[in-house]
């Protein structure tokens, strides 16, 4: 079966209400979808996680090798991709396309034998996952020990069963807010933390201490991503778990972060890291040096799915009766087309998401969604 066409479908949508994190804010939504035809009329379709515009600019220039090539090639067109853009981009945006065009390559995979990613890749371990709500930004009017306790307490009325916080602005506003959102939530809620890189050592360390005995499931990205040997400080100074990854990239970027043990709980995200072929890799070298994986996830739909493909055969880390189970990373945070390129919303049921079982992503894509919105 070969490759006939690749095409980039840039979506931008601005917000109502903008929000920001540590280090940059939102105004708009944006994301690059890939999609690929092959000569027998299937069409498979991927995402990547990234700048939208240069990336799909990277993908365009991929069109060479891509056409003619035998879409069923997965480990061939990753490696050939790879080997093209190695000296000058082991990491960041060509690794974000070669995800996005990977994820598409896998669509295909399932819908040419009629059979999901996650059975084509030995699964499924799971056929749901537990997920967590991710939001709890800063806006630019009101009051964050408001907004933020009011924005849990309806995620916790949803039904999810953990909520994530960001924090990386400073330490005392960030103890306030985190202790006011665990005694609202109450102690049966995971919470979990997030400072996008905001902090140096010597804040995280700070931060931590002053948060321990809030039973913060995991800390993330305490420090900038460079920075690993700083991970380690903040990991061997803290009793809470640290995670990272969001900004990390194939086997060789996370097999760095592994041996050093940087990290307690990696997060590639499918549509950055190196796809569904190389996140499955990541996934058998994280249990293999006995550390949690959590997805990064933080796309539309077919991000969502893809993660979720990938969910329901990652393996059981410790194996046992009652095994630690991955959580899905659930964006509730504005965005109007997250749902808009599925003919049907993959969404939550109290906190819980079905894996797809449909060929393939099992989603339907809505074209007329993705046109509207367009921009590129
Ligand atoms: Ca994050």
């Amino acid at each position: 079966m070969m490759i006939v066409d690749v095409t980039t479908h840039v979506l931008e949508a601005p917000l109502t209400i903008p929000f920001r994190w540590s280090f940059n804010r939102a105004d708009i939504r944006q994301t690059v979808l890939v999609e690929i035809t092959t000569d027998t009329g299937i069409t498979g379709w991927g995402e990547c996680f990234g700048p939208s515009r240069p990336i799909a600019a990277i993908i365009r220039s991929f069109k060479p090798i891509l056409l003619g090539a035998d879409a069923l090639a997965t480990e061939l067109i990753w490696q050939t991709l790879y080997d093209r853009c190695r000296d000058q981009g082991q990491k960041g945006m060509p690794i974000c396309a070669i995800s996005g065009i990977d994820i598409a390559l896998w669509d295909i995979k399932g819908k040419h034998f009629n059979a999901p990613v996650h059975q084509l890749m030995g699964g499924p371990l799971r056929t749901e996952v537990e997920a967590y709500a991710t939001g709890m930004y800063r806006r630019d009017d009101g009051n964050p020990l408001e907004y933020l306790v009011e924005e849990a307490l309806g995620y916790v009325a949803e039904g999810f069963r953990g909520v994530k916080l960001k924090i990386g602005f400073d330490v005392e506003g960030d103890v306030a807010i985190a202790s006011a959102v665990r005694k609202a939530v109450g102690p049966d809620v995971k919470l979990m933390m997030d400072a996008n890189h905001g902090y140096d050592v010597i804040d995280a360390i700070r931060m931590g201490r002053m948060v321990e005995d809030l039973d913060i499931r995991w800390f993330e990205e305490p420090v900038v991503p460079e920075d690993l040997a700083g991970y380690r400080e903040v990991k061997a100074a803290l009793k809470i778990p640290l995670s990272g990854g969001e900004c990390d990239y194939t086997r060789y970027g996370f097999r760095e972060i592994l041996a050093t043990r940087s990290m307690d709980i990696v997060q590639p995200d499918t549509c950055a890291a190196g796809g569904l072929s190389e996140c499955k890799k990541i996934a058998d070298m994280a249990v293999a040096h006995g550390i949690r994986y959590i997805p990064h996830v933080w796309g539309t739909g077919i991000g969502l799915s893809a993660s979720m493909q990938l969910l329901a055969v990652l393996p059981h880390n410790p194996p046992g009766w009652n095994p630690t189970e991955p959580l899905l990373e659930f964006d509730r945070s504005e965005h109007p087309f997250r749902q808009a390129v599925l003919k049907q919303p993959l969404e939550h049921v109290k906190g819980i998401v079905q894996v797809p079982t449909g060929p393939g992503l099992g989603i339907e894509i809505d074209r007329e969604g993705i046109r509207r919105f367009e921009v590129d």
